[in-house]
């Protein structure tokens, strides 16, 4: 566990946090066949449409702020588990053999004509968060049945199996590990502490998953790795959209940071006590938020947001004895994020120093490493976006996705699907049209179909 001093003081790390070493992921090299690809069969956007909106009414609720229908299926709660099931239906409907794991991640299996070849793995997660849209992760698992459903109408085989998955708490909403499912299936996560993790209520990844039945004893990724995964999933920002995309090539993940920060000051009268002996701990978070954002103006790609910012007592006419904050800081290079971390710890001393405040704690709570996908993944999904004369440029993903987990066993990529409503996500305005999902899970079907070979 790395540890980080600061002035003398000790910055604690939070235990459930993996050090983040550089995941440039596996470089196991991977034929992506273009004749296989080109004869992909035409996937069905109506039946895909309809599976969306069918599962978006599992656990659907009315949005006040918004007046629409959103969605609240956090993971392995009653509407998740009915989620569930639903989607567990359609793959026995499918006649695919379904198998859970030990963390209740679900897998749907196509066998291929050479059962001793690696599957080809499609997936993502049908958990939310508490004010979600119907595409989130969804679109990537019911893409993926769609594309095997495809496959059975035109009778179509192929060499590798196919398999189908859907990882558990991707959102990280529920126990507060986000890709927890993901995470759990490649080694990254020790299983014990994944299932020891709870909820605000007490309640444990492990009392749910029993309670709801949800675990099985299909082996873990990392035991028997798939060939490559692929992953449709909504670009959950403006990008596409503003610059005129239908779909995105997603080179990799972008490296994430977090910090949980308090300062410590001196309560005094607003009144009368001079400006310059005072010790305002609100005054230093706000210049060191000021400082960080300053910092991104001047390293390109880096992005910073101070989304908790709190102080005590909180009455208008003391000056405030404490502040606490939370820092997210994200950038795609592991150098300049790590740079970015240490200027940021600069910031905060010199500013302590200013100020004349103490540091009362400093937690990191979050670290992944970014994450570059395979470049023949990355390739293959160009080129077939491309087939499809789709306008179409790279961008690295924003959000953490079940594929970044996976890119660290195996060979994976991921398609990224424009977004309506300024692209946005977690929230019930969430929306991509019917031809754009179809366009994105058909590119799937080519590279995988590429993968497989037909
Ligand atoms: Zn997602």
């Amino acid at each position: 566990m790395p540890q980080h001093f600061l002035s003398g003081t000790f910055i604690r790390m939070s235990a459930e946090i993996a050090p983040a070493a550089s995941r440039k992921g596996s470089d196991a090299s991977i034929t992506v066949d273009p004749d296989s690809s080109s004869r992909a069969p035409q996937v069905n956007p109506t039946r895909l449409w309809e599976r969306l909106v069918q599962l978006g009414e599992v656990g659907a609720y009315n949005d006040e702020r918004t007046k629409l229908r959103g969605v609240r299926r956090l993971a392995l709660t009653d509407d998740e588990v009915r989620g569930r099931n639903l989607v567990m239906g359609w793959m026995r409907e499918q006649g695919l053999e379904v198998s859970v794991d030990p963390i209740g991640n679900v897998y749907a299996r196509r066998e291929g004509t050479d059962q001793s070849l690696a599957p080809v793995m499609m997936g993502s997660h049908i958990d939310s968060v508490g004010t979600a849209g119907r595409f989130d992760g969804c679109l990537g698992v019911l893409g993926g049945l769609e594309i095997l459903a495809t496959l059975d109408d035109h009778k179509i085989a192929t060499k590798r199996p196919m398999v189908v998955a859907f990882f558990t708490d991707e959102e990280g909403v529920r126990f507060g590990t986000d890709m927890l499912g993901s995470a759990t299936a490649v080694g990254r996560l020790p299983l014990a502490d994944a299932l020891n993790l709870r909820d605000r209520d007490g309640v444990s990844v492990k009392d749910e998953l029993d309670r709801h039945n949800q675990s099985g004893d299909a082996a873990w990724l990392y035991k028997q790795p798939p060939y490559a995964y692929l992953e449709c999933h909504i670009e959950q920002g403006p990008v596409l959209l503003t610059e005129n995309y239908p779909l995105g090539v997603v080179t990799g993940v972008q490296g994430i940071s977090w910090w949980r920060i308090k300062l410590g000051g001196a309560a005094a009268h607003a009144g009368c006590t001079p400006m310059a002996s005072r010790k305002d701990a609100g005054l230093a978070l706000s210049l060191m938020r000021t400082r960080l954002h300053q910092l991104t103006a001047e390293t390109p790609g880096l992005l910073c947001n101070f989304g908790l910012l709190s102080t005590t007592p909180g009455l208008t006419n003391v000056v405030p004895d404490t502040a606490s904050g939370t820092i997210d800081l994200r950038h795609p290079k592991e150098d300049v994020l790590r740079e970015a971390e240490l200027r940021a710890q600069k910031i905060i001393e010199e500013t302590l120093v200013e100020t004349g405040c103490e540091l009362l704690d400093l937690t990191q709570t979050a670290r992944t490493a970014p994450v570059e996908f395979h470049a023949d993944v990355v390739n293959a999904v160009e080129r077939e976006i491309t087939a499809l004369q789709i306008p179409t440029r790279r961008l690295v993903s924003g959000a953490g996705h079940d594929a970044q987990e996976l890119a660290s066993i195996i060979p994976s990529g991921m398609v990224f699907v424009r977004g309506q409503n300024d692209g946005v996500s977690h929230s019930p305005r969430e929306y991509s049209t019917q031809e754009d999902c179809a366009n994105g899970v058909q590119v799937m079907c080519r590279v995988v179909c590429g993968l497989a070979g037909i």
